[in-house]
């Protein structure tokens, strides 16, 4: 592999193919900090709609310092994985308490919510250092450049692929670098079909000479996950509508309100099925059935909440879905 010939050529494709994404042509790390951090296990069609709004409600470090915790996440409710949004806040106040957004490395690392992934980008990006990425895309396309068969959840073949993405990485360029491995992996070197025969990197690729892409990377895999059945109640009272709210000592989701499940409420009246829907937390797969329910009084633990009040409240991911289905402002 010539490492030269690679990346010229990586880098004219991503000229000519890039996706027109709304965090791409910043330098701002604020706006790259926050993209990445949304891009964190979720997918890039899902953070799309929350990007701007966020940015739109949030427009620099202070505002995200200063920002009351509920209207943070609110902002953020329905994207999952609540923790990162504390982390942003946390990290905004050391920001704003330092004087401004640190430029190296070690101290973007330092940030809470900030790992080895997400330093790097920011300061490749933002900051123009040096600091290869390596998340799962960049992972299995150089798995693939290498026709590696290690398995990629073991230290040593990580840290062979943190190696050759060091050594691929052009330091001149290093974030619009990182940004075209990045992309490649997202728009080409598909996990399950990789798309060869339109890939810039095809002449070099062993895995592709081997006939072996399909089945690389290699992966011990994750448990199986677990399945269950759920039943969420929209009750309607003459207050509003029933919700509780979870307790700051809860292990997930702390501050969240959201929707009774159907066997928390006793004996209540299932009028109608309004839909359902699935849902994933972890290493959990939900289907959830959505009934409209009546009863006369809140249950301990639960309030009506005014149906104009939706909007503001920091809502379950899964309480946010299921309202949909009642066509309720959320
Ligand atoms: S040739 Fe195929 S397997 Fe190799 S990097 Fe390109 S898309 Fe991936």
């Amino acid at each position: 592999m010539d490492p030269a010939t690679i990346r010229g050529k990586l880098l004219a494709w991503y000229r000519r193919s890039r996706r027109p994404l709304p965090w791409r042509g910043t330098r701002d790390p604020y706006r790259i900090w926050i993209s990445e951090v949304m891009l964190q296990q979720t997918r890039v069609a899902a953070v799309l709609p929350y990007y701007e709004r966020f940015l739109a409600r949030f427009p620099d470090v202070a505002a995200l310092a200063s920002a009351p915790e509920p209207e943070l996440l609110a902002a953020w409710s329905g994207l999952g994985y609540y923790s990162r949004a504390r982390n942003l806040q946390r990290a905004a106040r050391q920001i704003v308490a330092r004087g401004g957004f640190p430029r190296d490395y070690d101290s973007i690392r330092a940030l809470p919510g900030v790992g080895a992934y997400t330093a790097a980008a920011i300061a490749s990006i933002a900051f123009g250092l040096p600091r290869a990425v390596l998340d799962g895309n960049v992972a299995r396309v150089l798995a693939r450049l290498a026709n590696d068969h290690g398995d990629i959840r073991s230290g040593a073949v990580r840290r062979r692929l943190e190696e050759s993405a060091r050594a691929l990485l052009d330091a001149r360029r290093p974030g619009d670098f990182n940004q075209a491995l990045m992309e490649l992996g997202a728009t080409v070197c598909l996990p399950r079909a990789p798309r060869c025969e339109s890939c810039p990197l095809n002449a070099h690729c062993l895995a592709r000479q081997e006939n072996t892409a399909g089945r690389l990377p290699v992966s011990s895999g994750r448990a199986p996950a677990i399945r269950e059945e759920r039943a969420l109640a929209v009750v309607r009272g003459p207050r509003g509508l029933l919700l509780r709210q979870r307790g700051a000592g809860e292990a997930r989701l702390a501050g969240f309100w959201e929707l009774p499940e159907a066997s928390e409420l006793g004996n209540p009246a299932l009028t109608r099925k309004l839909g359902e829907f699935r849902h994933s937390i972890v290493n959990r797969n939900y289907a959830i059935s959505v009934w409209e329910a009546t009863l006369r009084r809140a249950p301990r633990g639960f309030r009506w909440v005014a149906e104009r009040e939706l909007e503001r409240l920091p809502l379950s991911t899964a309480a946010r879905k299921a309202l949909r289905l009642a066509i309720l402002p959320v």
